[in-house]
């Protein structure tokens, strides 16, 4: 199905409608469910959100709000094997943090097992379930192929008496695990083999996160599924693609069990590309420490992107500007970083910050004193104000601005060139000093005091402004460089014999210790996002302390998403 060889255009413009909206739409005009409009987000607790995730959650509680309904959080917790309080946690936390209040709406399936219980009793009565005694490996066997049908089960006939009390016995935990399922009884030879005789229970000796031991045979997702959203009067149930051959096996439960009947929507899952999206990949990532956890800034999760300096608005404009559609493809990750900084070009306050220091003095500068100057704290934003930067004699500016022998086109610092400061003055490099290894580790300067504020009144003009630090009261700061996680656009196509983790970027880390930031960062809060000025957009890491503040870079300023749009 899927095809990553189509990447999305990426409308710019945000969609009005789309297949599932006219679905909505037109049940509402026919009266289909008394005009409710019901859905929901079903998660496994097994692992931490993804953007993947995202998309489903921004369409399900989107229809829910645009349509005057509801939307409901419910945990798909049927495997007791793979999940954690810890995921159930986390997850409400992504889901209130991307922008979706639904405390009040949090459903777990485990609190229905009772009634899946009771409804498979029913048709076990109405001849319509058995209990099998086949391994797991010989019910696969009988199962046939796709052009082949399957064999019925030896324990098909058994008779309904026969198949209460073995149900009953699996319940009270008389047999091993895997010893015997109760499985639906509808067709060996359908073309579709998810209605050969599915199973609908199994036994499992686990306990379970919520409903610690009291259960010993467990439901299977196709049984749990239709079931939870019918418990629930789900009008609408959205799913992904996979799921469209497993509609007809839903049907068959609710229609034999005839109970409320939600509309099934199949879309196409979203994929990003430079990053893989499966939950198992990503936990493989976790527990091998490739990453130093779910919420590391390089993984796809809502975590990662919450701790990279993501803002929740960036990710809800991606999902809708892809929208929905029935044919899977993958969304380029620079439009996702696009939408990032189109955001934080709104609302981040821009500082300045000193990533590479070289020290500079400016010599005719009085000794011992300083200044407060005038900066804009965000030039897209008047009301966001001013601040007061701290200048003096000594100050950090970037490495890469300056060059010993610089070409004619370098407008930055030189031997005897002239510069602005910015918010600051005009000053010109009159000597540089280098240390025993060549390495250039000081400019004197002097600078212009006419040119107070960044400009000279007699009309002189430069044309580079050259950010900087004050050395005094300038902070120490560790800053964090990404890079895409993975070397290749679809890290999933590995090499013959290689897995997926064979394309990890071993340079998608760069910690640079001994950065130089404004004061004013001073006890910034950790999620904190700001521009440094010309070098892109830096949000506040949780590991930030007062003597050390830590900054993760979120995207650079570069807008390869404009890039890609250019080629097209
Ligand atoms: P994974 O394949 O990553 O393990 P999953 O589908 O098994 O994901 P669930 O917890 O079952 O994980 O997902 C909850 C909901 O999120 C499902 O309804 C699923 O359809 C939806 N979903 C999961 N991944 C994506 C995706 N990439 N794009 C859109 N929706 C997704
Ligand atoms: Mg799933």
């Amino acid at each position: 199905m899927s095809n990553h060889n189509e990447s999305t255009s990426g409308a710019e413009t945000p969609r009005t409608t789309d297949f599932i909206r006219e679905i909505i739409e037109e049940d509402s005009r026919t009266g289909k469910f008394d005009g409710r409009v019901l859905t929901r987000f079903p998660p496994e607790p097994n692992g931490y959100l993804h953007i993947g995730h995202a998309k489903s959650i921004c369409l399900n509680f989107g229809l829910a709000k645009q349509y005057g309904g509801e939307g409901n959080l419910r945990f798909d917790d049927t495997n007791p094997i793979k999940e954690e309080d810890e995921y159930v946690e986390a997850i409400t936390k992504d889901v209130e943090w991307l922008g979706f209040d639904c405390t009040d709406r949090i459903l777990f399936a485990s609190d229905y097992f009772d009634q899946m219980h009771e409804l498979a009793v029913q048709l076990i009565k109405a001849g319509k379930a058995y209990v099998c005694d086949l391994t797991a490996e010989e019910t696969r066997a009988h199962r046939g192929t796709l052009t082949s049908p399957g064999t019925n089960s030896p324990h098909r006939d058994r008779g309904v008496e026969e198949n209460l009390d073995l149900f009953e016995r699996m319940k009270a935990g008389e047999f091993p695990d895997g010893s015997r399922t109760l499985r639906a009884k509808i067709d060996m030879s359908s073309p579709n083999l998810n209605l050969r005789d599915p199973v609908m229970y199994r036994i499992l000796h686990a306990s379970h996160h919520r409903t610690a031991d009291k259960w010993c045979v467990y439901p299977m997702y196709d049984w749990a599924h239709g079931l939870e959203d019918s418990f629930e009067g789900i009008t609408h149930s959205i799913c992904t693609l996979e799921f469209e051959n497993h509609r007809p096996l839903y049907d068959w439960f609710l229609d034999e069990l005839g109970v409320f009947h939600p509309q099934q929507i199949e879309f196409a899952r979203l994929n990003l590309t430079y990053t893989v999206m499966s939950k198992r990949k990503l936990l493989q990532l976790v527990q091998e420490n490739h990453v130093a956890g779910w919420d590391d800034p390089r993984m796809p999760t809502l975590s990662g992107m919450r701790r990279r300096g993501y803002p929740p608005e960036a990710i809800r404009n991606l999902c809708e500007r892809v929208g929905v559609a029935k044919r899977n493809n993958t969304v380029e990750i620079a439009l996702l970083q696009h939408c990032v900084r189109e955001h934080l070009n709104k609302i981040a306050p821009r500082v300045m910050a000193v990533l590479d220091p070289l020290k500079v003095v400016i010599e005719n500068y009085p000794e011992g004193e300083s200044e407060q100057l005038d900066a804009v704290n965000n030039p897209e934003d008047a009301s966001a104000g001013t601040r007061k930067v701290p200048f003096g004699r000594e100050l950090y500016i970037e490495r890469a601005d300056f060059m010993e022998d610089p070409p004619r086109k370098f407008f930055r610092l030189g031997p005897g060139r002239e510069v602005r400061l910015r918010y600051a003055y005009f000053i010109t490099c009159t000597e540089y000093i280098k240390d025993a290894d060549g390495q250039v580790v000081e400019l004197r300067c002097t600078y212009d005091p006419a040119t107070r504020g960044g400009d000279a009144p007699d009309g002189r003009k430069v044309k580079g402004t050259l950010h900087w630090v004050s050395a005094e009261h300038g902070l120490d700061a560790e800053v964090r460089l990404y890079e895409h996680l993975f070397t290749k656009e679809h890290p999933d196509d590995a090499k013959k014999g290689e897995e997926f983790i064979a394309n990890l970027n071993p340079d998608s880390l760069k910690v640079l210790a001994g950065c130089k930031v404004e004061p004013s960062l001073a006890g910034a809060a950790a999620g904190t996002g700001y521009q440094f000025e010309r070098q892109g957009y830096f949000c506040v890491d949780p590991d930030s302390k007062d003597s050390q503040l830590v900054f993760n870079r979120t995207v650079t300023l570069r807008d390869a998403w404009k890039k890609i749009q250019k080629k097209a």
